[in-house]
C-alpha cells in the first residue's frame, strides 16, 4: 500500500501528558499561553491530560480551543468502595474525552497488568471515552530481542474480545520505555517498524480496516526537534509527549509540525 496515500485518511493526534505536574494556577496559565499558540491547528487533535484534580479546571479553560482533555487512568469499576480511585463515568462527568491507560508508569510502578488494561479500556468505552492505550517494551526486553514478543502480548491481553466498533474509539500508542523521560528518542526507523508490527497484530486481532484507520502514536521524549521526522513515516500518526507537553511553546511547536 502506498503510505502517502495512506497516511492523509488518519488524522494526526498530538496528545500531552503532564504526569503528576501541575497547579490550577500553573493549568490557567498554560491554557492561556497556548490558545492562541494552536488557534489555527487544524490539521490535528490536540489532547492534554493533566492530572485528576486539574480535570474539570482545565476542561473549562480549553473550552472553545479545540483542545481536549484526557485523563491520565482509571479504575474499571463504575463507583463503589474503592478510596482512592477515580471511574470512567466520573471521568467523563469532569468532562473529559478520552483516558490514557496502561502508560508505562502505570504498568511498572503501580503493577497494572495486561487483564488489568483490557478491565480499563471496556470501562472507558462504555463510558463514552476514547482509550488511549499505551504499550511499549523495557530497555533489557529490546536488548533481548523480545520487543515483538512484549508488544504481542500486550495487544493480545490488553485488546481481548474488542470489536470493529470499539477500535475505531481507540488510539494506540508506542512508547518504547527506554526512551521515556530519557532523552533518548527511538529513530524514526526504530519507531516505524514497532509501529507496523503493532498495525500488523491490530489487523489479525480485529477487522484490517479498522486497524489500518486506527492512529498508532509515538511516545518517548518526543521534542519540536524530532517531531518531523516521526510523523514523516508512514504508520505514525501523532505523539503522546510527556516533559515537552509541560511548556505552553514548546508543546505548540510539536503540535504545529507541520509549520
Ligand atoms: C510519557 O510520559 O508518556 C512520555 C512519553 O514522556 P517523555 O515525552 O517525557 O519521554
Amino acid at each position: 500500500m502506498n503510505p502517502s496515500a495512506r497516511k492523509p485518511a488518519r488524522k494526526p493526534v498530538i496528545a500531552g501528558n503532564w504526569k503528576m505536574y501541575k497547579t490550577i494556577a500553573e493549568t490557567e496559565s498554560f491554557f492561556a499561553e497556548i490558545r492562541p499558540l494552536v488557534a489555527g491547528s487544524a490539521h490535528c487533535d490536540i489532547v492534554i491530560a493533566p492530572p485528576f484534580t486539574l480535570l474539570r479546571r482545565a476542561v473549562e479553560a480549553a473550552e472553545g480551543s479545540g483542545i481536549s482533555i484526557s485523563a491520565q487512568n482509571l479504575h474499571w469499576e463504575s463507583e463503589g468502595a474503592w478510596t482512592g480511585e477515580v471511574s470512567a463515568a466520573m471521568i467523563r462527568d469532569a468532562g473529559c474525552r478520552s483516558t490514557l491507560i496502561g502508560h508505562s508508569e502505570r504498568r511498572q510502578l503501580f503493577g497494572e497488568t495486561d487483564e488489568g488494561v483490557s478491565k480499563k479500556i471496556r470501562a472507558a468505552l462504555d463510558a463514552g471515552l476514547q482509550a488511549i492505550v499505551c504499550v511499549g517494551e523495557s530497555l533489557a526486553e529490546r536488548e533481548a530481542g523480545d520487543t515483538e514478543k512484549v508488544l504481542e502480548r500486550q495487544l493480545s491481553g490488553g485488546l481481548a474480545g474488542l470489536t470493529g466498533q470499539d477500535f475505531s474509539r481507540i488510539i494506540m500508542a508506542y512508547e518504547p520505555v527506554w526512551a521515556i523521560g530519557t532523552g533518548r528518542t527511538a529513530t524514526p526507523e526504530i519507531a516505524q517498524q514497532a509501529h507496523n508490527f503493532i498495525r500488523s497484530r491490530l489487523g489479525q486481532a480485529g477487522p484490517p480496516e479498522a486497524a489500518g484507520r486506527m492512529r498508532i502514536l509515538y511516545g518517548g521524549s518526543v521534542k519540536p526537534g524530532n517531531i518531523q521526522g516521526l510523523m514523516a513515516q508512514p504508520d505514525i500518526d501523532g505523539a503522546l509527549v510527556g516533559g515537552a507537553s509541560l511548556e505552553a511553546k514548546s508543546f505548540a511547536a510539536i503540535v504545529n509540525f507541520r509549520a
